[in-house]
């Protein structure tokens, strides 16, 4: 979500004439948006700030320098009152100002701008997209957001303060976006959301049994040469059949689902505040894997959370292993300032939640392991696109159920393709194609 206001925000800046700086050091305004789901990514942030404000401010003053996102929405005006090298604070609904802002700043009109204010129709305001910017990858899959903020309040969540309440586009909106992305080239979408299946609850509501999710997932289906449709980050409440069912009503939606559990233990689940139990979510992935075996599954969980037993622990460990994620995502808890959690009793000693962390982490590296093993020979189709990450002479794309997937191939050729490989071998968390199988008219496999 981040990743796309930043791509929002540079878009936005150089349709008013900025262009991509190769690197900061050849910047004349560096932005930092900034995350405060854990507290070590808020002091990463301030401290890469305090760097830029000695390495570039001290040598070009008129470097501007900038906060964006959830700290700067969350601290506002402490943040320049910590740090006076800090030109601009730009709250989570303001990313479209930063234009006008930043050219009131470069020009001298204004010394200092911060501004963490709601603003009715900000959900409605990243749009802007930078096809052909700093990644070669960019015009094959694109990001669109289609709602801002968050209603569920969960106890260790600081969401829904930084990112206010929950506001959806319209469907008519988000499926224009999404025809000018494939006009553009693109032929990958995820959409995006903080509950992203709680789309439109407010705003649109149920038709014909469907969830307004559901509903802007057949329309944004019905876009001609589009691939692939994704979407991030779901919440298991959100997993109502019509959704479940539409992974075997609609081809172009992937097989594959990011679904945050938390815990596998149904007290902590309470004290989280998350809405469902252990049993649900269980059946919710039995579902899932009934209309399609292959269904690529990811979670996020985290250990540590005040009052968790080694009980709770072994209850997330059992259902680790019960589900067989083929990845997740393991998070140490962060006490918040301003969550219930952060006042609840219980609060886990760091060595125990470094400790279950490893635990937790390891096993869940062999599950995958042993998941990403099972492709070995197997054919599999992939959306070509662009350069490997680790070595840009090859190529890399993803399966539908989301598995990285590097080959030798030719740029020219394969990106943007679909294509068909099958798996040699494999490493971690990746796996390798056989170019020798490359073949592009066969008809398609099931991953
Ligand atoms: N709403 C989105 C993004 C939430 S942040 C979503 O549901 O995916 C992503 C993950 O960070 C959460 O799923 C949770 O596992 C983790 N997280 C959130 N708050 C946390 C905290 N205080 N400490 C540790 N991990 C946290």
């Amino acid at each position: 979500m981040n990743e796309r206001d930043s791509e929002a925000v540079a878009a936005q800046l150089c349709a008013k004439g900025y262009t991509m700086a190769p690197s900061e050091n050849h910047a004349d305004v560096v932005l930092l948006n900034t995350c405060s789901v854990r507290d070590q990514a808020e002091q990463k942030a301030l401290g890469k700030m305090q760097n830029l404000a000695v390495t570039l401010k001290r040598n070009r003053p008129d470097v501007v320098l900038g906060f964006m996102g959830c700290m700067a929405q969350s601290r506002g005006k402490s943040l320049v009152d910590q740090l006076p090298d800090v030109d601009l604070v730009l709250g989570t609904q303001k990313f479209h100002h930063a234009p006008e802002y930043i050219d009131d700043l470069v020009h001298g009109r204004k010394q200092q701008i911060v501004d963490t204010d709601e603003e009715q129709g900000s959900e409605a305001t990243i749009k802007e997209h930078l096809l052909k910017g700093n990644t070669e990858k960019s015009s094959v899959t694109a990001f669109v957001s289609i709602m801002q903020g968050c209603n569920q309040y969960c106890t260790f969540c600081i969401v829904p303060y930084t990112r206010g309440k929950e506001r959806s586009r319209s469907i008519e909106e988000i499926v224009l976006e999404c025809q000018q992305l494939v006009d553009r080239g693109v032929r990958e979408i995820t959409l995006l959301g903080q509950i992203v299946n709680s789309y439109g609850k407010r705003e649109i509501g149920m038709k014909d049994g469907k969830s307004a999710f559901v509903q802007l997932l057949d329309a944004v289906h019905q876009i001609e040469d589009l691939e692939r449709i994704r979407f991030t980050s779901p919440h298991p409440k959100g997993y109502g059949d019509d959704l479940i069912e539409a992974y075997g009503r609609l081809p172009k939606l992937c097989p594959s689902a990011h679904i945050p559990v938390q815990s596998g233990s149904n007290r902590l689940l309470k004290r989280m505040h998350r809405v469902y139990t252990r049993e649900r979510f269980l059946e919710i992935i039995h579902k899932l894997r009934k209309v399609n075996p292959q269904i690529g599954l990811t979670t996020d969980i985290i250990v540590g959370f005040p009052g968790e037993t080694e009980e709770d622990f072994q209850a997330t460990m059992s259902l680790a292993e019960e589900v067989g994620f083929d990845n997740a995502f393991v998070f140490k808890y962060s006490q918040r300032t301003g969550t219930p959690a952060s006042e609840m009793d219980g609060q886990i000693p760091k060595e125990i939640i470094e400790s279950r962390h490893a635990i937790l982490l390891k096993r869940i590296t062999e599950i995958g392991r042993k998941r990403y093993e099972q492709f070995l020979n197997r054919e599999v189709e992939i959306l070509v696109e662009g350069p490997s990450r680790r070595n840009s002479e090859r190529l890399e794309g993803r399966t539908g159920c989301n598995k990285i997937v590097v080959f030798e191939g030719n740029k020219q050729r394969h990106q943007g393709q679909l294509l068909k490989l099958n798996i040699e071998r494999t490493g971690s968390f990746t796996l390798y194609g056989d170019p020798a199988i490359l073949n592009v008219n066969d008809p398609l496999p099931t991953c």
